[in-house]
C-alpha cells in the first residue's frame, strides 16, 4: 500500500535574486514523501510565480491523486502515466511525485539513485548563479564563488546594462561564464550583436536570448550566432524536443520543467539523437530536487544546479559541494539525510 503526503514549505533565498522581468525573494514548494513497507521516498514540487504553479494547485492536484491501485512503487510508468493523465500543465507537482518515486524505488533496492539509473558515481563541476543587480554587488558575489569552475550571470537587461555587468565581472573574474537572457532580448540583431560583443569574453553559451515565442527570430539568430544557443523556457516536456534542433545548439533540462526524472532522461536521450547539447538545470529547489537531479549529471554537458546554495531554510541535507563540484551520496536512493517532517 503506497501512501502519500505533502507539507507547504517556503523556501527563503539568500539574497533578493532578479532575472529579466522577474524578481523574488522566496520560493512557494510542495514537499511530498510516498511511503511503502516503513520506506519513504522523497520529492518535491519548486514552484516559481512565473511558471504559473502554486501550493494551491499542487495540492489540489495531489488531492485527486489515488495511488490505492498501485501494488507497488516499482510500476513506476503507469504510476507516473495515472499522475500525468490528471491534467494538463502541472510539470512541477508531477515531478515531486516522479522524484518520490524514484527515491522510494532506490531505496528498496538498496542503491544509490545514479546506480539505479545505470550511471557512474561522479562529482560534478557546477555553475553558481549571480543575479541581475548593480556592477558593485555583482563584483562581491563574484567574489564570493570563487571556488566554482563556472558562473552562471543573468543577463537582459539592455545592452548598456549588459556590458557593464560583464566588464564589472571581468574586473574581478577570468572563470568562464554562462550568460542567461531569460527572453529578455526582444529583437534578433541586437541579440545578434550584444552576443558577438559577448564572444571573446569567455562566455561558453548563451541561453533563451529571445522570447520563446519569436521563432522566425530564434531560428534566423542560432544559424548566425557565434555561441551556442541553448533554449530553456522553450523547452519544457518530451514534445517540445521536436523543434528544438531547429531553434537551438542546447536545451535547458529541469526536473521541475520536464515532470521529473522519468521524462528528463528521455529529453536527453532525444537530445543526443538529435545532434544538441545538454544543460542540466534547476529551479530555487531544495537538496532533494537539486540531489535528485545532480544524479543524471554524468549525462549532461554542463551542470548548473546550484538552487539550493542560494537559500536559508533548506530542510533536508544531501550532497556536498567542494571546489565548487557537487559529490553525489552513495547512500540510497536521492541520499538525502534523515530529517522529520515535524521539525519544519
Ligand atoms: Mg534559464
Amino acid at each position: 500500500m503506497l501512501q502519500l503526503e505533502f507539507k507547504p514549505y517556503i523556501l527563503k533565498k539568500k539574497h533578493i535574486f532578479k532575472i529579466s522581468g522577474a524578481s523574488r525573494t522566496k520560493t512557494p514548494i510542495l514537499l511530498t514523501k510516498i511511503r511503502y513497507r516503513g520506506i519513504e521516498g522523497l520529492g518535491e514540487a519548486s514552484m516559481p510565480p512565473l511558471y504559473g504553479e502554486t501550493i494551491d494547485s499542487a495540492t489540489d492536484f495531489l488531492h485527486k491523486l489515488d495511488l490505492s491501485g498501485f501494488q507497488s512503487p516499482f510500476e513506476v510508468e503507469k504510476i507516473l502515466q495515472a499522475v500525468d493523465a490528471i491534467a494538463l500543465g502541472n510539470t512541477a507537482v508531477k515531478a515531486s511525485i516522479d522524484i518520490a518515486l524514484h527515491d522510494l524505488v532506490s531505496k528498496l533496492l538498496m542503491l544509490p539513485l545514479h546506480q539505479y539509473l545505470g550511471l557512474p558515481a561522479c562529482t560534478l563541476a557546477t555553475s553558481k548563479t549571480i543575479g541581475i543587480n548593480s556592477p558593485e554587488t555583482i563584483q562581491k558575489r563574484v567574489e564570493e564563488a570563487s571556488e566554482f569552475n563556472y558562473l552562471k550571470i543573468k543577463l537582459g537587461t539592455g545592452t548598456k546594462e549588459d556590458k557593464a555587468i560583464i566588464r564589472a565581472i571581468r574586473e574581478v573574474s577570468d572563470q568562464p561564464l554562462y550568460v542567461d537572457a531569460n527572453q529578455g532580448w526582444e529583437d534578433p540583431g541586437e541579440a545578434l550583436a550584444i552576443i558577438k560583443w559577448l564572444s571573446d569574453k569567455g562566455v561558453v553559451f548563451i541561453e533563451q536570448p529571445l522570447p520563446k515565442d519569436d521563432i522566425d527570430g530564434q531560428i534566423w539568430l542560432k544559424n548566425k550566432s557565434p555561441l551556442p544557443i541553448v533554449g530553456d523556457e522553450g523547452v519544457q516536456r518530451l514534445p517540445d524536443m521536436a523543434q528544438a534542433r531547429e531553434l537551438y545548439h542546447g536545451v535547458n533540462i529541469k526536473l521541475m520543467k520536464s515532470t521529473g526524472i522519468h521524462e528528463a532522461r528521455k529529453m536527453i536521450h532525444a537530445a543526443r539523437g538529435l545532434g544538441l547539447k545538454v544543460l542540466l538545470g534547476c529551479m530555487s529547489e531544495t537538496s532533494c530536487a537539486i540531489t535528485a537531479a545532480a544524479h543524471l549529471g554524468t549525462l549532461a554537458d554542463w551542470v548548473d544546479l546550484d538552487g539550493n546554495l542560494n537559500v536559508t531554510n533548506d530542510p533536508y541535507q544531501a550532497s556536498e559541494v567542494a571546489d565548487g563540484k557537487i559529490r553525489l551520496p552513495e547512500d540510497p536512493g536521492i541520499g538525502l539525510k534523515k530529517c522529520s517532517w515535524k521539525k519544519i
